[in-house]
């Protein structure tokens, strides 16, 4: 059998970052405003603050702005709808991210929804959700979107192959079926109250790890060859699948960490310029 190979998600975002990068530097050279990404954050949770500190970093490697709104840990869901009805309105503002999980008290789909979708760059929304079911253009959720580019940058074909994505969240295994299916695979979405998991991950030409519990997913489900995209990040640097030794069975495989995380924030940005330059993501076919 020919030797896994790696899906660098690390080079591969380094590569749609310069891009940025390359097309921003043209348009700031005509004196326009640069794009801006605004950033909510809600409490005190240390994961959430790393991560919305590596969007903002990231937006300034590529020269865009963001605005970072940090909200108190008892913000109620009035609050913080006014904050985004603000930056809705902010003509300044390309793109509004809410960042995940807010704190209990808050209704985080309401809050989510309220987001218009032409702000949309991290793909949350009902609106998006709906376009996406359909094929359309749309900003697509980030993570699951970083996969499929992953996929079609390595020429890794989906039509017809059987994927099996384990894990519904909205944010992730949800739109990541879907995602597959518009692209002709045949999709198994897992979830909690599954019968018989490892027998479909034995079935699978892609698996999916979207569960957010470490190396749930073990090598002995996975069939030879299999492609394996793992979005888990966990505690100890490891993500939902066992890679270290699931990866000598399969054809190609995402690290963790260097896959799927720098992806995501990679389209985060893409869709923020997308949005500065009046579109959308387009079409997945
Ligand atoms: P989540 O909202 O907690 O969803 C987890 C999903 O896994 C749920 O659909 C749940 O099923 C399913 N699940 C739980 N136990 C299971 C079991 N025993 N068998 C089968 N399915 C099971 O998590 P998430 O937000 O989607 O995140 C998942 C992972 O991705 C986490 O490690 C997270 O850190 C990571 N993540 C990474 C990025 C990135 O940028 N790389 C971005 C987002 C998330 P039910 O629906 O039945 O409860």
């Amino acid at each position: 059998m020919k030797s896994p190979t790696l899906l660098d998600g690390k080079a591969i975002s380094e590569k749609i970052r310069n891009g940025i990068a390359s097309e921003l530097k043209k348009t700031n050279a005509d004196g326009n405003n640069p794009p801006t990404l605004a950033t909510i954050l809600v409490g005190n949770n240390p994961a959430s603050e790393t991560y919305v500190n590596m969007k903002v970093k990231a937006c300034a490697s590529v020269g865009m702005l963001s605005k970072y709104v940090r909200l108190p840990e008892e913000t109620t869901t009035e609050e913080l709808l006014s904050e985004i009805n603000k930056l809705n309105a902010d003509k300044s503002v390309h793109g509004i991210l809410l960042q995940h999980p807010v704190p209990h008290q808050i209704d985080e789909r309401r809050c989510f929804d309220a987001i218009l979708p032409e702000k949309d760059v991290d793909g949350v929304t009902t609106h998006s959700f709906g376009k996406l079911s359909m094929g359309s253009e749309a900003y697509f959720p980030c993570t699951p979107y970083g996969m499929i580019l992953l996929l079609k940058e390595y020429g890794i074909e989906v039509a017809g192959k059987h994927a099996v994505v384990v894990g519904r969240s909205p944010i992730l295994g949800k739109p990541m079926a879907i995602m597959l299916t518009n692209l002709d695979a045949t999709v198994t979405l897992c979830h909690s109250k599954t019968k018989d998991l490892p027998e479909l991950v034995k079935q699978a030409d892609i698996v999916v790890g979207a569960v957010g519990k470490p190396e749930f997913i073990k090598s002995e489900w996975i069939k030879e060859g299999a492609v394996l995209l793992d979005a888990g990040y966990n505690v100890g640097n490891v993500g939902d699948i066992e890679i270290s030794k699931a990866k000598d069975k399969s054809s190609y495989f995402t690290p963790v960490p260097g896959g799927v995380g720098p992806m995501t924030i990679a389209v985060l940005l893409l869709q923020t310029l997308y949005s500065y330059q009046g579109k959308f993501s387009p079409p997945l076919k």
